[in-house]
């Protein structure tokens, strides 16, 4: 019984946060707006990031060498298996000791997620971060600025709360903030 409070739950919350996004960014959500309300389709549903190519710039090829140098890739996977280990072992739990069917134990792993998926977003942004920090030391502000500002451009804006649930990358405008400490207007 309380699965199913809680899918519903979350089934309110995700609508709330798109009308938030609808009426913040004024942007039309497509029919992923409504795949995304949907539990379990949600965690497979596509996020576009993009409206238009990112050009290379010098300072994107410098940001792409720190998440080289910095060895992020391989952390991210390590944090990916640590998650899928752990999931194994909560799916294993919850059949064995609740007695929850497959299905049930599927649904609880994939609201459980939820925070943890959350939490892996603000780490990877963090990695984004460093690396732009890394891009601006080799560079200068005047093209990070400018480059973060072409970013903005190509990118579909989305808000922080929004690009938190859903995306690996913080937007460009919170990059923006974090190394240039303004806003840039895309
Ligand atoms: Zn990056």
């Amino acid at each position: 019984m309380l699965l199913y409070i809680l899918l519903c739950l979350e089934i309110v919350l995700r609508t709330l946060l798109e009308i938030r996004e609808r009426r913040l960014t004024q942007l039309r959500g497509g029919v992923f707006a409504v795949l995304r309300l949907i539990p379990l389709v949600n965690d497979i549903v596509p996020l576009p990031e993009n409206r238009s190519e990112v050009h290379e710039s010098k300072f994107v090829k410098l940001h792409e060498e720190g998440h080289k140098v910095l060895h992020h890739a391989v952390l991210r996977n390590l944090m990916k298996i640590a998650f899928w280990m752990v999931a194994v072992w909560f799916m294993a739990a919850m059949m064995v000791r609740w007695n929850a069917s497959f299905i049930e134990a599927v649904l609880w792993l994939h609201l459980a997620a939820i925070p943890f998926r959350m939490l892996f977003h603000f780490y990877c942004w963090n990695q984004e971060y460093e690396c732009d920090r890394y891009a601006l030391e080799k560079t200068d502000k005047k093209v990070a600025k400018a480059a973060l500002r072409e970013l903005a451009a190509c990118e579909i804006p989305y808000t922080a709360l929004f690009a938190l649930v859903y995306r690996e990358h913080p937007t460009a405008v919170l990059r923006s903030q974090r190394i240039l400490n303004k806003v840039i207007s895309g």
